[in-house]
């Protein structure tokens, strides 16, 4: 595989861009090698500059379920384009938005449209401080909510203990009121909300997570943290930028049967443009000024251009017949595949899928449902495994911590490709 355009690209933009990316990941560190530059992309598909083409299943880090280029997306974008790129003022589109997720999530009675998930789980959490008055908030380790200093927080040492900052920049005043529990583990947050009564504001979480790698939360743990919440008059955060509109039309909250108070999204509802939005119950969004006094604004909020494409994109989610059935199965054929790999070779490994999400896990244990297990996996096999399937043509995202991502787009033809090329990265590994 030629790779000289990317690599002298790579080069360049390191002269003028933090490690050459708008986004760390992005740079192959955890993985190693050279990241392509992407030129083009349609379909299930994406092509480089120097020619190579992937079967891709980052899918922009979640938000291309439709695959790349859809039409009726592109063609929204173009139409919105024509009429204007941002007014700074009220718009048709943007109502339309908000009927649109209120109509598919019924957990949201009013929702705010922002600009990327990071803006919707500040945004979010500021609101549920300013409807409870009190300060701390819970989250889990392993699980990701965007770059803000809140939650830039790993756990101090010992569990009861407070937090600490997880990158320079971030103050200790910061990190003292953000709270650590354990993923799937309902007594660690038992424990935090007996040593804090009364001062916890918000849990929040990834309702089936992505970002350390899928993990799927258990039934007693769930409804446990709504149990909590509601004893304890906290409220409970969907962090849905990865899962809304991706596990369904009613989202992770669906699937689990349990309605958070508060729902942030992103990704998906922009249909791959910068949207972000978070929404819930009608008196804790009565809050938000003008109607309330929790402060929160955005001069390219409810963009034109994203309101477009989010729109074409749930409005194709949710009017194409059978549009999860399908996406069920092909990422179905997918796990079996990938499991035959496996077995066939007498490897160890686990997957753990959701609907489009999936990850293959490199390690010796049985089953991935925590932290502590997904940092068991072997991240240089991994690395091994990843820059086999690149040069084979297959598009992973750069890191053993992360989800993968089927789309519609994805063919029967893909996905056999697919396990083809996994199978013969895997027979290299042994
Ligand atoms: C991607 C992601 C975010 C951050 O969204 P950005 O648009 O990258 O700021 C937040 N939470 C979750 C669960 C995500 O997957």
């Amino acid at each position: 595989m030629n790779n000289q355009k990317s690599i002298a690209a790579f080069k360049e933009a390191q002269q003028h861009i933090p490690g050459g990316v708008n986004s760390p990941v992005r740079s192959f560190r955890s993985v190693g090698g050279n990241p392509p530059f992407i030129a083009k992309a349609s379909g299930s598909k994406v092509t480089d500059i120097d020619g190579n083409t992937y079967i891709d299943y980052v899918g922009s880090w979640g938000p291309m379920i439709l695959g790349h280029s859809h039409p009726k997306v592109v063609d929204a974008i173009q139409h919105a384009a024509a009429r204007g790129a941002s007014f700074g003022a009220p718009t048709l589109a943007e109502t339309e938005m908000a009927q649109l997720i209120k109509y598919l999530v019924p957990s949201i009675d009013m929702v705010r449209m922002v600009n990327s998930g990071t803006e919707a789980t500040m945004s979010a959490l500021r609101l549920a401080r300013g409807y409870t008055g009190r300060d701390l908030v819970i989250k889990f380790e392993g699980c990701y909510h965007g770059h803000n200093d809140s939650f830039l927080i790993k756990a101090g040492s010992g569990a009861l203990t407070l937090g600490a900052p997880d990158s320079p920049g971030v103050t200790e005043g910061t990190a003292r009121d953000t709270l650590t529990a354990q993923y799937n583990d309902i007594d660690s947050v038992e424990q935090l909300f007996d040593k804090h009564k009364n001062q916890i504001a918000a849990v929040i979480l990834e309702p089936v997570t992505g970002n350390m790698g899928v993990i799927v939360p258990e039934k007693r743990f769930i409804d446990g943290l709504r149990k909590l919440c509601d004893e304890n008059e906290t409220v409970l955060i969907f962090d849905e930028v990865m899962t809304g509109f991706r596990l369904g039309t009613g989202c992770a909250q669906a699937l689990l049967g349990v309605s958070p108070d508060l729902t942030t999204f992103g990704k998906i509802i922009g249909g791959g443009l910068p949207v972000g939005a978070y929404g819930g119950r009608q008196d804790i969004m009565d809050l938000l000024a003008p109607k309330g006094p929790v402060y929160q604004a955005g001069t390219l909020s409810g963009n034109p251009l994203a309101m477009a494409a989010g729109i074409a994109t749930l409005s194709l989610l949710q009017e194409t017949p059978g549009f999860y059935d399908k996406l069920e199965n092909s990422s179905a054929l997918l796990e079996e595949g990938l499991r035959n790999n496996l077995k066939e070779l007498k490897m160890k490994g686990v997957i753990n899928r959701v609907g489009s999400m999936f990850t293959l896990f490199f390690t010796e244990e049985e089953s991935v449902n925590s932290f502590a297990d997904v940092m068991k996996c072997d991240t240089n096999l991994f690395g091994e495994y990843f820059r086999l399937s690149l040069e084979s043509g297959i598009y992973l995202a750069p890191s053993q911590f992360e989800a993968g991502f089927v789309s519609a787009a994805h063919t029967r033809e893909d996905i056999e490709e697919t396990v083809k090329a996994s199978y013969s990265a895997l027979k290299k590994l042994k």
